[in-house]
């Protein structure tokens, strides 16, 4: 069956990253067996040059139809002066929530080559491999009442309210569950059950579904102490699975393991498995158009997107591994180059999809 891919660059260097992923769809197309129907589409600050939307109705369309998106970046300057619903950043947040994307999946991988740009001792990071799966449309972020109100006293007070129901933590514990089957199995629940009545419902919830998979080996942490052990010793971790916002701090800390912002794939599922996949990091407008954007975490992401969307994991590891080649080969580009050696994007891409090649 062929499988429906919706290709959306974006802005800035969205485009140039995207470009080269496209060389490496074409590569799995044409040499690897790959049947997929590709069909590109304006977003962000593009899609209000297109159709005055910075998600054109028939963007939303196109990727409601497909199995999965690749998204590149969108925002810019040229855009941070529109009213907020028709800025770049709206139509991401739109299409995610249009799509139900409740599921975050956010990887820190450190190839062994690069743990020179971690801020952390090399034996404590070269060849980190952590997942972390954060709820992406729930609890504090979202929840109700919120505000900003006046008190009798006359002093104001802002408030949120941090809720999650029942089903919420039960479909991202199953996600998380099936992700961690794909891995080593070890899922790490984060809460902070020993203060909050929403976490305790969290372990409960999560316990019980973990219970249904007899492959996973499940732990649970104290936030306080998952952010602790992720800088001590990060290595321990396979999957963590956590809250909104505790996601978005713990993933944070994460990426930044790291220490390269180009090299970091995510992704973001529906219940299906259906998802969008994307580089954590923006549109680059300082870079774009020079040829200098790193495009493997865009790479990186049509990998995940293989692998959890249309249940090609073998196609995902060939492309990880041509990327690890590539590294191997001593290619750079500048935000992971030590001065001077420098490869261009599209120098970058043509290297993987030759390193692809070479398996066949
Ligand atoms: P950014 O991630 O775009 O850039 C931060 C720094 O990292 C810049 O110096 C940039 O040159 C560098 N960088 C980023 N990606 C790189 C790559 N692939 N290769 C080499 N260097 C890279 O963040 P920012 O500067 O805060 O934001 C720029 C624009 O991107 C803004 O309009 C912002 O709203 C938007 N943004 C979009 C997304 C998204 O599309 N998901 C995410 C974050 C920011």
């Amino acid at each position: 069956m062929s499988a429906r891919i919706a290709v959306l660059p974006g802005d800035g260097i969205g485009p140039e990253i995207v470009a080269e992923a496209g060389k490496v769809l074409a590569c799995l197309q044409q040499d690897f067996g790959l049947v997929a129907e590709i069909e590109q589409a304006a977003v962000g600050g593009a899609g209000y040059d297109a159709a005055g939307d910075p998600l054109p109705e028939a963007t939303l369309a196109l990727c409601r139809e497909a199995d999965a998106i690749l998204f590149g970046a969108i925002g810019g300057p040229a855009y941070d002066g529109l009213e907020r619903e028709l800025r770049p950043e709206k139509g991401l947040l739109r299409l995610r929530s249009e799509l139900g994307l409740f599921s975050n999946l956010r990887p820190a991988i450190l190839y062994p080559q690069l743990a020179e740009a971690s801020s952390l001792k090399r034996e404590l990071v070269a060849g980190l491999d952590l997942m972390i799966v954060r709820e992406l449309t729930g609890g504090i972020y979202f929840g109700q009442p919120r505000g900003i109100r006046e008190l009798d006293s006359g002093e104001r007070e802002g408030f949120n309210t941090l809720v999650y129901a029942e089903h919420e933590i039960e479909r991202i514990a199953r996600s998380a569950c099936e992700i961690a089957m794909l891995r080593e199995g070890k899922l790490c629940s984060v809460d902070k059950a020993n203060v909050l009545e929403v976490s305790e419902l969290w372990r409960e919830v999560v316990s019980a579904v973990a219970a249904d998979y007899p492959g996973i080996e499940l732990s649970h942490l104290y936030v306080d102490n998952a952010s602790m052990q992720l800088v001590r010793a990060p290595k321990q971790f396979d999957v963590m699975v956590t809250s909104n916002m505790f996601g978005d701090i713990l993933s944070d800390t994460a990426a930044m393991l790291t220490g390269s912002i180009g090299m970091l794939p995510s992704a973001s599922l529906d219940a299906d498995g259906k998802g969008m996949y994307e580089p954590i990091h923006g549109s680059a407008p300082d870079i774009a158009g020079e040829g200098l954007a790193n495009p493997l975490a865009t790479i990186l992401s049509l990998a995940m997107l293989m692998r959890y969307s249309l249940g090609q994991g073998e196609l995902a590891q060939r492309i990880e591994a041509a990327v690890g080649q590539v590294l191997d080969q001593g290619l750079r580009t500048a935000d992971i180059a030590a001065a001077g050696e420098a490869v261009a994007t599209a120098v970058m891409g043509d290297a993987v999809v030759a390193a692809l090649r070479a398996q066949t």
